[in-house]
């Protein structure tokens, strides 16, 4: 390659870097893409490298296309991106970008590692003395006690699942300290899917998956938390298994999270899925008002913070009805503010200090509620949303109630589409243009809809 031609390639490739890093952030760049570096480009060609197999062949089918889409925004004459594995990586071959997974390879590497790299720091405040039981989780926290407390396994695995924010991480943590202080001669480990990845793949990069696989099967408790975020990576989830089911042969407890129960998680294996159900599945559920008060009433007192009018505390537990770590923000500025400005909180202050997550509060409709509702209005039966039949007098409600749950839930359309018996997304934005259009061909139909959104909304 002669200079100039070296010194335009390099400026491309660092130009197309900065896009990458910008459009998906630092920490996915530094993982996955920044490893890459370039070739050659001949031809229209354009060839990178990675470091392992396994990290080309991650990145290829989900950056490939954009890359080559970023590359030709600058320069119009490429036509293709090829990464290939750096000599001396385990399996070196030139392939093209294809969209396809592959399972971890077994190279060898010197077992180094030792557990305290893995082991994430525990947040010495999530303990079970600092959790407020109430109905919503005394099952989920009555099966983290029973782990915590007892010495031979009794389920396995511990599945403790629900939405964000409802102390699922509390609970792990809880019970890692429980263990740490009763049978400090265990080996507890507790980290999030994604570190459980980041480590693996790491292993693959530095050639030491034996390191790996020892380090993860010698311990007497594994946690791992988020394994929603494995959905679709089939060969983290793949390793996962192994390591999962040699634990289990040899009697180690696991506990798992994820924000759907196992049945739920269809990004995940099915023999996955299936083994995260045989132990004991645990749901954390939604908040009650009775539980967040009790919540703010603990973390008031931690606080020091006594002095905080119940009048305030039940006005908070009342209208931040999202989860537990919202409720704990919305305190600490209550109390924050009050400090600042050397004035007792009242419910006035509290109104102002909190006005944008108040906002954000607004009640949340559910897709249930909608389909309910909207049955009731057209007088059809609430089975006929998830049926297959399409006569008018029911399809019609049906694509209204889709457009509801469109406009009034955070829903992606492939989940409000499974709510209506197994629908393809591309069912539901029918749905939505549809009613878009007699929207504006007709007022009387217009307004059954705005009547049904306003009753939702209310
Ligand atoms: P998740 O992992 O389910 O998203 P976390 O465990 O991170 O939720 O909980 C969010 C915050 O709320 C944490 O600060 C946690 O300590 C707190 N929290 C959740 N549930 C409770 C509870 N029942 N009692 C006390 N604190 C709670
Ligand atoms: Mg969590």
């Amino acid at each position: 390659m002669n200079a100039l031609v070296e010194t335009t390639l390099n400026e491309g490739w660092s130009w197309v870097r900065d896009r990458l890093r910008e459009e998906f952030g630092e920490a996915t760049f530094n993982n996955w893409l920044g490893p890459l570096d370039i070739e050659s480009l001949e031809d229209g060609a354009v060839v990178l490298s990675a470091p392992t197999r396994f990290l080309r062949d991650w990145v290829a089918p989900r950056y490939g296309d954009r890359i080559r889409a970023l590359w030709r925004r600058r320069d119009g004459s490429v036509q293709t991106i090829e990464i290939l594995v750096k000599a001396g990586a385990s399996r070196p071959a030139r392939q093209p970008v294809t969209p396809s997974e592959v399972s971890p390879g077994t190279t060898q590497g010197p077992v180094a590692n030792s557990a305290s790299q893995v082991d994430a720091a525990l947040d010495p405040r999530c303990t079970f003395e600092n959790f407020v039981v109430g109905k919503p989780n005394e099952f989920a926290h009555a099966a983290a006690r029973r782990v915590a407390d007892m010495d031979d396994v009794q389920f396995n695995p511990l599945f403790l699942y629900g939405g964000v924010g409802l102390g699922k991480t509390h609970l792990m943590h809880a019970i890692a300290w429980r263990l740490r202080e009763r049978r400090p001669d265990r080996r507890v480990m507790y980290l999030s899917a994604e570190k459980f990845m980041y480590r693996f793949v790491q292993a693959l990069r530095f050639k030491n998956t034996m390191g790996f696989k020892e380090l993860f099967r010698s311990v007497d408790v594994l946690m791992i938390d988020d394994v929603q975020f494995m959905d679709g990576k089939e060969a983290t989830q793949e390793e996962f298994f192994h390591t999962f089911n040699a634990l289990v042969d040899q009697n180690r407890q696991i506990i798992v999270s994820g924000d759907r129960s196992p049945s739920q998680m269809d990004g995940i294996e099915e023999r996955m899925r299936s083994r995260l159900g045989w132990g004991l599945v645990a749901e954390v559920h939604a908040t009650s008002y009775e539980l967040r008060l009790g919540i703010l009433q603990v973390k008031a007192d931690l606080l020091g913070a006594t002095a905080v009018m119940p009048k305030v505390l039940e006005f908070l537990a009342h209208k931040i009805t999202s989860n537990v770590r919202e409720l704990e923000g919305a305190l600490n500025r209550v109390i924050a503010h009050s400090t600042l400005v050397g004035r007792p909180i009242t419910l006035e202050s509290a109104h102002e200090v909190l006005h944008d997550l108040l906002r954000a509060n607004v009640r949340r409709v559910t897709i249930e509620e909608i389909q309910k509702r909207v049955a009731d209005y057209y007088n059809i039966k609430v089975s006929e949303m998830s049926s297959a039949r399409r006569a008018q007098m029911v399809a019609r409600p049906r694509q209204v109630a889709m457009y509801l749950a469109k406009q009034l839930t955070s829903r992606s359309l492939p989940e409000i589409g499974r709510k209506f018996g197994n629908r393809d997304h591309t069912t539901v934005m029918h749905a939505v243009k549809k009613i878009e259009q007699l929207s504006q061909a007709d007022n009387g139909f217009a307004e059954d809809v705005e009547l049904l959104r306003r009753m939702l909304e209310a």
